[in-house]
């Protein structure tokens, strides 16, 4: 197990736009590894998301799982663990929807960003084999952060100000609800 070290804003492989992965290359002993490494590290540092940028690894490959238990967030959904390669999304709603992101390499930091609700999406697993998945509410926002992360982007510039942009401790005083 090995935990990597994550890109924090203003470490220029975030903003730099990510390789796509050959088969050929997504199964080598290297790139298994770095899968093997995001996956550990997304659950070391309680994401439900890694780029590989963000392990200063600039290639198109993301990792996703979503746990009902998770701290950071307070989500029912539980999404098993997915390793996508090249991802492709394909919009099914054109209404957006507003909800708090987070992310590991801005950290203590969280703010509202429209997001589609409703998503297909599809690459390659970690075999190099197609897939194809339905998301739609907090999945499909997870893997809207996690794409436009290979595209150099950060959910900052997703917001439609940053009116709501929060540090972690008044997030909890101010603006959670119940
Ligand atoms: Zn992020």
């Amino acid at each position: 197990m090995t935990i990597l070290n994550v890109a924090k804003l203003g470490n220029p492989v975030l903003r730099q736009k990510a390789e796509p992965v050959t088969t050929e290359e997504l199964l080598t002993g290297d790139v298994q590894r770095l899968i093997d490494n995001m996956v550990d590290t997304m659950r070391e540092e309680a994401g439900v998301g890694l780029a590989a940028p963000q392990v200063h690894t600039p290639k198109r490959i993301f990792t996703l799982e979503i746990k009902s238990s998770n701290p950071r967030y307070a989500i029912d959904e539980e999404v098993p663990l997915l390793v996508v390669v090249n991802p492709q999304i394909t919009f099914r709603t054109e209404d957006p929807a507003d909800g708090w992101e987070s992310c590991l390499s801005i950290p203590e930091m969280r703010g509202v960003v429209p997001r589609r609700t409703s998503l297909v999406l599809r690459g390659l697993d970690r075999k190099g084999e197609e897939i194809e998945i339905e998301a739609s509410d907090f999945f499909a926002r997870v893997i809207q952060h996690e794409t436009d992360h290979l595209d150099g982007i950060v959910f900052l510039d997703r917001m439609r100000n940053l009116s709501t942009l929060t540090h972690q401790h008044e997030f909890f005083k101010y603006w959670v609800k119940e």
